[in-house]
C-alpha cells in the first residue's frame, strides 16, 4: 500500500486539487483545512460535521503529521525552544519567543545552511537538506498544540487572566536554513499562515528573513509578499563579502535594488536591515556612517543583534556601550534603530546559536556541535 498522504504539505489550493483527484468538492477540502490548522486536529475520526464516510476513506489514505520533538527546553526567560526530528540523523530548532504583547515562533526552514556566514552555528554545522513544506509548518502546527496543551494545564490561563487569544500571534522565518533556498517549501507554508481557513496571521505578521538571495526575493514579492527582514550585517561590500559569502553572488548594489522593488509590493512600508554586533569587526563609528548611505537609498529600519557566540565562533559580541552609541549614530541620523534582546541564550535558542542536528552532505566543515546539545 502507498504510504498516507501527509496533508500538512498542502496549502489551500493543493489540498483543494487532492481533494478533486479523490472525488470530493472544495468545501471538504476547507473543512479539513480547518480542523487541521485550527483546531489542531491529527485525527481524522474527530472531525465531526466531516461526512463519515470520506473520515474513512482519510484514515486509510492521508495523515497529519509534524516533526517529531526530541527534546522541549525552557529558558529562564520564558524563551521555549524544541528540537525536531526530521529523519536521517537530522534534527532542526523552532522557538518561541514569549512578550506581554505578542509571542514570536522562529521557525527553521533546512536542516542546516549551505551558505556558510561566519559568525552563524546553523552555517558551521553545513548543511544536509530543505525542509518539506509539512516540516516547516509541522512547527507552527505542534507549536500551538504544545502551547495550547500547556495554556490549559495552567489554571490562571483557563481563568482568562492570561489568555488574549493565540499565543503565537508572529512568526519568523529566522530559524535554521535560508527560506529563501527553500522557496516552493516556504512560499507554500507562508500562505497557509496567512490563510483564514489555517492560522490567519496578517501579512505583517508574518517576518522571513533572508541573507539576500536577490532573484528569489523578487520571486517572493510576486508569489506571497509578508514582512522582510534582510541580513546586512556590514555597510560595504569587502566586508560583507567576508561574513555574508552570497554577497559575491548579489553584492550590496543589487541588493537594495531588490529591496526597492520588493517594498513596491510589500506589507510594510520598510525592510528591517539585521545587522549583527561583531566587537571591533563591523561596530566602529565609520561603519555606522556608512549605513546611514545605504539608508538612504531604502526605507529601512535597523535591528541592531548583539552576536551570540557558540562553541569555537571566532567572534566576539560587541560591549554594550559600544552598541548604545553605533545604534546612537544611526538615530541622530533619523534612522530608527533598536537593539534586539537576547533571549533563551541560557537554552542556546538566542539567534545563530540554533544547531540542530545536521548530517552534513557539502563535507564542507567537522561538526562543531557541543556535546550537550547531542540528544541521544
Ligand atoms: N538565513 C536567514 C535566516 C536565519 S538566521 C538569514 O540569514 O537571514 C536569522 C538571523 O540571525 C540572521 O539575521 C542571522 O544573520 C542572525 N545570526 C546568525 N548567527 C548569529 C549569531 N551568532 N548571533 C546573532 N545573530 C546571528
Ligand atoms: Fe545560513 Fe542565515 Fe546562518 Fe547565513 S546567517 S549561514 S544564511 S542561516
Amino acid at each position: 500500500m502507498d504510504s498516507p498522504v501527509n496533508l500538512l504539505d498542502f496549502d489551500g489550493d493543493g489540498l483543494v486539487a487532492w481533494f478533486a483527484a479523490q472525488g470530493e468538492k472544495p468545501f471538504r477540502a476547507r473543512q479539513v483545512m480547518r480542523w487541521v490548522h485550527r483546531e489542531g486536529c491529527d485525527d481524522f475520526a474527530a472531525m465531526t460535521d466531516v461526512a463519515k464516510s470520506l473520515r474513512a476513506r482519510l484514515a486509510d489514505v492521508a495523515c497529519v503529521r509534524p516533526p517529531v520533538p526530541l527534546r522541549d527546553s525552557l529558558s529562564a526567560d520564558g524563551t521555549r525552544k524544541w528540537l525536531l526530528d526530521v529523519g536521517q540523523g537530522n534534527a532542526v530548532e523552532t522557538v518561541f519567543i514569549p512578550e506581554t504583547s505578542r509571542g514570536t515562533l522562529c521557525v527553521s526552514s533546512q536542516a542546516g545552511c549551505a551558505l556558510d556566514c561566519a559568525f552563524c552555528s546553523t552555517g558551521k554545522q553545513g548543511f544536509n537538506r530543505n525542509l518539506t513544506a509539512a516540516e516547516i509548518i509541522g512547527q507552527l502546527w505542534l507549536a500551538n498544540h504544545l502551547l495550547g496543551a500547556a495554556r490549559a494545564a495552567d489554571p490562571a490561563i483557563e481563568a482568562g487572566e492570561k489568555d488574549n487569544g493565540r499565543l503565537i500571534s508572529n512568526v519568523v522565518m529566522m530559524g535554521m536554513g535560508e527560506p529563501l533556498a527553500n522557496f516552493d517549501a516556504v512560499v507554500t507554508a507562508l500562505r497557509l499562515m496567512l490563510d483564514d481557513h489555517a492560522y490567519g496571521l496578517s501579512r505583517r505578521r508574518v517576518t522571513v528573513s533572508t541573507s539576500g538571495i536577490v532573484p528569489a526575493m523578487d520571486r517572493l514579492r510576486e508569489a506571497c509578499p509578508v514582512a522582510l527582514a534582510v541580513s546586512l550585517h556590514a555597510p560595504n561590500d569587502s566586508l560583507r563579502d567576508r561574513l555574508v559569502p552570497i554577497n559575491q553572488k548579489y553584492p550590496l548594489r543589487e541588493l537594495l535594488a531588490a529591496c526597492n522593488r520588493y517594498l513596491t509590493a510589500a506589507p510594510r512600508d520598510f525592510v528591517t536591515f539585521e545587522y549583527i554586533m561583531l566587537d571591533g569587526v563591523n561596530d566602529q563609528d565609520q561603519h555606522a556612517r556608512e549605513l546611514i548611505a545605504i539608508a538612504r537609498q531604502v526605507s529601512c529600519k535597523f535591528n541592531l543583534i548583539p552576536f551570540n557566540p557558540f562553541p569555537r565562533s571566532e567572534f566576539r559580541r560587541s560591549p554594550a556601550e559600544r552598541i548604545r552609541r553605533f545604534a546612537g549614530i544611526l538615530q541622530d541620523a533619523g534612522i530608527v534603530a533598536t537593539t534586539r534582546k537576547t533571549r533563551g541564550d541560557d537554552v542556546d535558542a538566542a539567534c545563530g546559536q540554533l544547531a540542530g542536528q545536521v548530517q552534513d552532505r557539502t563535507r564542507r566543515t567537522v561538526s562543531i556541535r557541543p556535546s550537550s546539545e547531542v540528544s541521544s
